[in-house]
């Protein structure tokens, strides 16, 4: 048990962190592609990989290939491992070939992964000899989506960050203007637009763009609003380009979408009473959309194994909302600046872990026989055998879950394994 550091901004320093190092059962960063290729419609991602990755991939995203998705793997082969073929000759053909055929791609994204990383391949260099080859059809970035560096969610927070120094910056004079940041599904981020606008909140950006040529200007007169938890690079550079973040609870449920959105209004100085006249109607409308579920989870408790950072703003979600009782939440990073507001609302008792070492925390997890585990897939049938309810983490990432219209959604996901248990009940 280590204390929280004094200074960490939350008052968590009543909640010891349990910080573990182990065996980790988590996606690697890969999996960001899923939802990323579908964000930035005129980007492609290449995976420079092994097998391996393109199945994780194309299983991951279950596209058909005849569907011209915008992802593929460069697959390095015995011989690129072995070092007797030149990696880089053979990844230079391989983006001329797509480039020539895909002419509808303007931002090319060499994702690396574990294979591309232990033979050392340098592609911040090859991203930069094919821009320069390129250019100005098409813009070349890298990072790093590799198991070794990167956990499920932070394959996002790697390619975010890659696209930062592509932003124009904006000078001291300019308008002062709020970017969202993060992938939000376009029905999401449609949402959110007409709520600022409704605010006078404004001019307002999303972070990634829809197309790699829209990505908005950056610069101190630049208001951040973080729209998930795992974004701590992203937002670092950000901040680096002189982007103010404000800092919020994530839009999770009536209470969190609320307050992410007060930041907001007080950065624009809306008056409380034009902020309420907005808001109630569709907090209210969020509130009644929970009270579904809330008959089903309140009272129950709820373990969180570490796979998306996602955790503590749902652990508070549902304790707070729905009257679950979170017993450990485990987060693969804790980034107590980004979480700051979230901290600070976890219900006592809860014990909140950082890392894994999945041997010792199964073991917690069958002591503590929770009503309900939340985990990744490699965990959840063997769970379900021992006769525990579980749910998938990686539903929470796919779904569209942010804001008032889809509170009510959000806490069905939580509600329905218990609905599946009892039909399959005999
Ligand atoms: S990047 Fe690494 S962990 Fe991810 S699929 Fe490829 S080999 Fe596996």
């Amino acid at each position: 048990m280590i204390p929280a550091a004094p200074n960490a901004g939350c008052d968590s320093a009543a909640a010891p962190v349990l910080r573990e190092r182990g065996q980790r059962e988590v996606f690697c960063g890969l999996t960001g592609i899923v939802w990323l290729h579908r964000k930035i419609q005129d980007a492609f991602f290449l995976v420079v990989g092994s097998r391996t990755c393109a199945h994780l991939i194309q299983s991951a995203a279950g596209v058909m290939v005849f569907a011209e998705p915008r992802f593929a793997t460069a697959i390095m082969e015995e011989k690129d491992l072995a070092g007797l073929a030149d990696a880089n000759e053979e990844l230079d053909n391989v983006v001329d070939r797509l480039l020539e055929r895909r002419p509808d791609i303007k931002l090319l994204f060499l994702v690396g992964s574990c294979p591309s990383e232990v033979i050392k391949l340098d592609l911040s260099r090859a991203a930069q000899r094919l821009s320069t080859k390129h250019q100005p059809k098409v813009r070349v970035l890298n990072y790093s989506g590799s198991g070794i560096e990167t956990t499920f969610t932070q394959g996002e927070d790697a390619c975010l960050a890659a696209l930062v120094p592509e932003a124009p910056s904006a000078g001291d004079d300019a308008t002062p203007s709020l970017l969202v940041v993060g992938a939000l599904p376009d029905v999401v981020e449609d949402q959110f637009s007409r709520l600022f606008a409704e605010l006078g909140i404004g001019p307002v950006a999303f972070f990634p763009p829809r197309r790699s040529g829209e990505i908005p200007a950056v610069g101190p007169n630049t208001r951040m609003l973080i729209a998930q938890p795992f974004l701590g690079d992203t937002a670092r550079a950000l901040e680096a380009r002189g982007a103010k973040r404000l800092p919020a609870l994530f839009p999770f449920g009536a209470e969190g979408t609320t307050h992410w959105l007060k930041a907001a209004a007080d950065a624009w100085d809306v008056p409380e009473m034009d902020f309420r006249r907005v808001v109630a109607p569709h907090r209210e409308r969020a509130k009644r959309a929970l009270a579904r579920s809330k008959e089903t989870l309140d009272g129950r408790s709820i373990f969180f194994f570490p796979d998306s950072q996602l955790e503590p703003p749902l652990a508070r979600f549902l304790a707070e909302e729905l009257g679950m009782r979170p017993i450990e939440i485990g987060t693969p990073y804790l980034n107590r600046d980004l979480l700051s507001e979230e901290l600070k609302r976890l219900p006592e008792g809860a014990q909140l872990s950082e890392g894994q070492h999945v041997d010792k925390q199964l073991d917690r997890c069958r002591d503590a026989r929770p009503d309900l585990v939340v985990c990744g897939l490699g965990l959840a049938n063997p769970l379900e055998r021992e006769g525990l309810t579980t749910k998938w983490s990686i539903e929470l990432v796919f779904s569209p879950v942010h804001g008032f219209d889809q509170a009510g959604d959000l806490a069905a996901l939580f509600a329905r394994p218990f609905a599946r248990r009892s039909v399959l009940r005999v």
